[in-house]
């Protein structure tokens, strides 16, 4: 019993030793973040309807549209889609100056380059240009999922965008949970739910900077964020403030930069484009 008992404990340990190795691993790819631009960055805007308890009556804020580009090794994430482009025949007031694969270009990458192309949540300032991305497995919440290919998507779902995935022409891998993407514990989509079924964070672990949490739209703005604000626009507000809590427990242990992706406050926590944090 007792050998046996010992033998439990060296499994155990060794198993452990297992699971700690990703982490330990990391330091093989060399990992990099920039931010691009994903949207016309001149709105102030009325951000009373952000709170469900009426705590910003009259309060306006500079808004901005942000996405990421996350390099590991010869490995591409682009995070979020923002605003879509503008086109030959149509300007949003909200399309950005260039658009994702414009941006990339100034990197010297191609849209066949980018891996993996990694959606916080359905909403059209976040999905404008995910078609540019054809080639990337799609990761996206499986609540967003849901709600794309239900047979009747509700209005702030934007099914058109993803046409080429929900007709089987490209990979997608819907997430019910935490999503390791590249397999080593260096970037992680978080589930954080609430903002939408689905909606999830990013944690990119960078060796110089340090850890690096993108929020989505788990919070719009650091009033909101501070004030575990919940938009009278989301799908859970149970879900939103579990997910307030978990972020901000992982941001603190983590000792994590948080970067709410509408703050344009928050705009220069990160290299301005094209230089990246390392
Ligand atoms: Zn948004």
């Amino acid at each position: 019993m007792k050998r046996m008992d010992i033998r439990a404990g060296a499994a155990l340990f060794a198993s452990l030793g297992m699971a700690a190795m990703p982490a330990a691993a990391q330091s093989a790819a060399d990992i990099s973040l920039t931010r691009l631009d994903c949207g016309k960055t001149t709105t102030v805007a009325d951000v009373s309807r952000f709170s469900d308890v009426a705590a910003f009556p009259g309060l306006k804020i500079q808004l901005t549209f942000s996405c990421y580009l996350v390099k590991h090794g010869n490995d591409y994430l682009v995070w979020d889609a923002g605003n879509p482009a503008a086109t030959p025949d149509k300007t949003l007031p909200t399309s950005p100056a260039s658009s994702l694969v414009e941006q990339l270009a100034q990197l010297k990458l191609t849209p066949a380059q980018i891996t993996y192309v990694g959606i916080s949540h359905y909403h059209g300032d976040h999905v404008g240009q995910v078609a540019s991305f054809p080639q990337a497995t799609l990761l996206i919440g499986k609540g967003d999922w849901d709600a794309l290919t239900d047979a009747k998507p509700i209005a702030a779902a934007n099914p058109a965008n993803f046409a080429h995935w929900i007709s089987g022409g490209g990979k997608v891998e819907p997430q019910s949970g935490d999503k390791d993407v590249f397999g080593d514990g260096s970037v992680i989509m978080l589930n954080t739910p609430g903002h939408t079924p689905g909606h999830h964070s990013l944690l990119v672990k960078l060796k110089e900077t340090g850890n690096m949490l993108i929020s989505g739209d788990l919070a719009h703005f650091r009033e909101n964020y501070d004030g575990n604000g919940v938009p009278t626009f989301n799908t859970s507000r149970a879900e939103t403030l579990a997910s307030l809590d978990r972020f901000k427990k992982l941001a603190a242990n983590l000792k994590a930069t948080v970067i709410i992706q509408h703050d344009a406050r928050d705009i220069d926590k990160l290299p301005a484009f094209p230089a990246s944090a390392k």
